[in-house]
């Protein structure tokens, strides 16, 4: 016998699709108040929203005769007619969301509109109404909702422990506050301030509210706008990195979005910036046409597939090129001399109880591992409140000056990508300890790492070279001979052959010797010889010639062995190499991403000599 499911049961099922967990519940409940038109939110979770979620807002209430059809299903505001589904400008609009979340829970709704005198208050259990009352209350809405899934028991062992629940709904939040700036976003979780925002919509302000200040706070920001799209973006400067990609996040028309070609761009634009293994913090935001967009692959892995990749992949990449080659993006001794915490820096740990799975994996490369036990105690210790006001006051971006409007403070922020660094305005003054160039431009002093300098420059006029098919070679009078092992002699064709496009005119000259000819024509013999030799000795058996990041990783470490430190130069030798560095590509960071220069500021040096 067909029968029509009552509506407890019917509701039940329902809630499968909507709350999974409970993120989903705090998800629909905030993208409710941000449709309501809310101002400000808070939103307060207990254990990971297991057993107390509420969100309250301040915006358009809802009228008290319509509060109970909204927990009905297909109950909605936002669409009435069909043909407004392909124009919904709202977050939500399936109209099933209150009701899926009141079936599997214990929930009080407290709302108010401005036209009302009085605001009503309905507990309800498992959907059904318990308890109605009215009650004098500010204008919004606030729902409060206990004891997830207590009614459906077999639904609770699904979820997962507090603190990754927590995580969850962090990020979530997080993500929220920094795509609505106009919005004051508060997050408590167990009693404790996590988090609040301003909503004075000043982004870059917002995401150092909701990140943690520190690193967050200088970003360097730049946007660009071309055809088919603009982008916006807050990237950290190459001195600062992450080892994962945690701090990527990415927001197309306003909606966050996991996606991979973004990942790329940024990428590209960082390669040999940064170490191996290390990642900036990004946060991107892409405006394009949404007809050139396929969100929503599915509804809760938020992927986003663009139809131009190639395009948002220039967009991105240029961008981030134009905010990391600027002034502000060169290295600052008051940041360096921080390194302590660039290797081990991530935002405070303010999660209740971090789950594993949140934690960064530090690499046990770049310190000592005495560095990595116990992160916390040691950011504690190096986050002075004098360093910190430090940060503020170096800190480039114009800081938040109370008196200024929304509009002034939008501008200042629009104009505040800082020009771009130019190599060839310095002048250099001289040389210390055989390995540092010193150096001055009209604000700033600065001191150039020389091996790094010369690594750059070897690697790029090596690169080019190889790239262009354009190699000059120059015959030697005396030739170099090589003495290999057996096993690279025997397959000693694949390698002579690579080393030949690039310039090395290599020939057989007896057992286990080859002799160089010619080598290419910026080379000095030593150099040549160095560079032959890493190249050589890196060699494996299973090297495969055809595959172009092997290959690179070798020249990278051929042209480092082919560079020596330490060696005296005069004058003019240093002002050529700075001219030649001016020609690079990427004259900030030698081809691993060690930085070439470090700037010290007017008021670097005063904070040093305690003139500040
Ligand atoms: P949807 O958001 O898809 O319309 P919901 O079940 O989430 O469906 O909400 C049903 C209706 O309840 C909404 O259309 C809206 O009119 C009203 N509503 C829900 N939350 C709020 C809120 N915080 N402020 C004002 N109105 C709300
Ligand atoms: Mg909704």
């Amino acid at each position: 016998m067909i029968k029509l499911l009552d509506k407890s049961i019917a509701d039940k099922i329902a809630a499968g699709e909507v709350v999974e967990s409970p993120v989903s519940i705090v998800k629909e409940l905030i993208e409710n108040s941000i449709d309501a038109g809310s101002k400000s939110i808070v939103i307060e979770i207990k254990k990971g929203g297991k057993t107390y979620i509420r969100v309250t807002d301040d915006g358009s209430g809802i009228p008290k005769d319509e509060v109970l059809l909204a927990f009905f299903r297909h109950a909605t505001s936002k669409i009435s007619e069909a043909k407004d589904l392909d124009a919904i400008g709202t977050l939500g609009f399936r109209g099933e969301a209150l009701s899926s979340i009141s079936a599997v829970t214990r929930l009080e709704i407290i709302t108010k509109t401005e036209n009302s005198k009085t605001g009503l208050k309905v507990y309800m259990e498992a959907g059904e109404v318990v308890d109605k009352s009215l009650l004098g209350c500010p204008n919004g809405t606030t729902i409060v909702i206990k004891d997830l899934f207590y009614n459906t028991p077999a639904r609770l062992k699904f979820l997962k422990n507090d603190g990754t629940e927590t995580g969850k709904i962090t990020d979530l939040v997080s993500k929220l506050a920094v795509a609505f700036p106009d919005i004051s976003f508060r997050f408590i979780s167990n009693g404790n301030i996590i988090f609040a925002t301003d909503g004075r919509g000043n982004r870059g302000n917002t995401i150092a509210e909701v990140f943690g200040h520190g690193d967050f706070d200088n970003l360097t920001y730049a946007t660009e706008i071309q055809s088919k799209g603009k982008v916006e973006l807050y990237v950290s400067k190459p001195t600062i990195s992450r080892s994962s990609k945690r701090n990527q996040i990415f927001f197309v028309n306003g909606r966050t979005v996991d996606s991979k070609v973004i990942e790329k761009a940024i990428e590209i634009a960082y390669k040999e910036r940064l170490f191996e293994g290390r990642f900036p913090i990004a946060f991107i935001f892409i405006e394009t046409d949404p007809s050139l967009l396929d969100v929503n692959v599915h509804p809760n892995k938020k992927l986003v597939r663009f139809d131009d990749e190639e395009f948002i992949i220039n967009l991105v990449a240029s961008c981030i090129n134009k905010a990391i080659t600027s002034y502000d993006a060169i290295s600052q001794a008051s940041e360096v001399i921080k390194e302590k915490d660039l290797t081990i820096s991530h935002e405070p740990v303010r999660y209740d109880s971090v789950s594993t799975e949140n934690k960064e994996s530090y690499p046990q490369v770049e310190k000592p591992i005495s560095y990595f036990e116990n992160t916390k105690p040691v950011e504690r210790e190096v986050q002075t409140e004098e360093q910190i006001d430090i940060k503020k006051l170096l800190s480039t971006r114009p800081r938040e000056d109370k008196s200024t409007s929304l509009e002034e403070e939008n501008s200042i922020i629009e104009t505040a990508v800082s020009k771009p660094f130019n190599v060839d305005d310095l002048k250099v003054t001289g040389e210390i300890f055989n390995s540092y160039i010193t150096a001055v431009d009209k604000n700033n002093f600065y001191l150039i790492d020389q091996h790094a300098a010369h690594e750059r420059i070897f690697y790029e006029k090596f690169t080019n070279a190889y790239l262009s098919d354009e190699i000059i070679s120059q015959p030697l009078v005396l030739p170099i001979l090589f003495n290999v092992t057996p096993e690279l002699y025997a397959i000693k064709d694949q390698w002579v052959r690579k080393l030949a496009s690039m310039g090395f005119s290599l020939e057989d000259f007896g057992p286990l010797t080859i002799r160089a000819n010619e080598i290419p024509d910026f080379m000095s013999i030593s150099e040549a010889e160095d560079f032959v030799n890493s190249f050589i000795e890196n060699i494996e058996s299973k090297t495969d010639f055809n595959n172009d990041v092997i290959i690179n990783k070798l020249i990278t470490r051929s042209c480092k062995s082919a560079v020596k430190a330490h060696d005296k130069l005069s004058m003019e030798e240093m002002v050529y190499l700075i001219k030649d560095l001016a020609n690079c590509r990427i004259p900030f960071s030698c081809p691993h991403g060690r930085p070439i220069f470090v700037r010290f500021s007017p008021y670097d040096l005063e904070k040093m000599f305690k003139r500040v």
